[in-house]
């Protein structure tokens, strides 16, 4: 199995990790393939996400995605952040090996997850 230097490098110094104490919303996920768990956190300012960040106990592959997803979903408003797709995760990477592609489907579900939680 073969991680792309993207993957590795996000894996290595991950973007926006750790908590936000006072969240507006929380999404949490988990897979049972390999065990991954995704907690993503967030600022939420007149429906535009103004601070994200995430905890993820897992595999490389789904640190470097949450890592991503966080990059992608900063300061844009929450219905462009639902556009978000796996393959926009993927694609930022360089590609995935495809017994992980499940751990990007959890980035996407994650902030999709704290998004539905927010708006309830
Ligand atoms: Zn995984």
């Amino acid at each position: 199995m073969q991680y792309t230097e993207k993957l590795i490098e996000h894996f290595k110094n991950p973007h926006n990790q750790g908590d936000i104490k006072d969240a507006d919303a929380v999404g949490e996920v988990g897979n049972m393939k390999c065990g991954d768990i995704m907690k993503v956190y967030l600022k939420i300012n007149n429906d535009k996400i103004d601070d994200i960040k995430f905890e993820t106990l897992g595999c490389a592959a789904a640190i470097a995605t949450s890592s991503v997803l966080t990059d992608l979903a900063k300061g844009k408003s929450l219905d462009d952040a639902l556009k978000i797709s796996k393959q926009d995760i993927v694609d930022v990477l360089g590609g995935i090996p495809a017994p992980k592609f499940h751990c990007s489907i959890l980035a996407e579900e994650a902030l999709k997850k704290a998004i539905e939680n927010y708006k309830k």
